[in-house]
């Protein structure tokens, strides 16, 4: 759910810049920004794989903490380049983010 923007439109989960969405899906300002976001999410979500698997397949102590410690790097990474990650609302039904009302 992108936050309104006090002008009535929305802020880019990429860069934070404030645009006008032209459907209820719209998350980013431009492509570009779609693009870098989507590209990291996919090498965060390899990285989280395996930390994953090796803490669910083969149940080494502390493989958990490995998990919470890589979202961590994560949350200060998006700190430090001025992103606040938020969630997505993913409809099933029709195969499409939408925003809370
Ligand atoms: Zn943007």
């Amino acid at each position: 759910m992108a936050p309104a923007h006090p002008a009535g439109g929305s802020v880019c989960r990429e860069c934070g810049a404030a645009y006008k969405a032209t459907d209820l899906a719209q998350e980013f300002c431009r492509p570009a920004c779609r693009i870098a976001w989507n590209n990291r999410a996919r090498l965060r979500g390899a990285k989280l794989y395996e930390a994953v698997m090796t803490w669910r397949v083969l149940r080494q102590p502390g493989a958990l903490a490995v998990v919470t410690a890589l979202v961590s790097t994560f949350l200060d990474e998006d700190r430090a380049a001025g992103r606040r990650w938020r969630p997505r609302t993913f409809n099933p039904k029709t195969g499409r983010r939408e925003r809370r009302k």
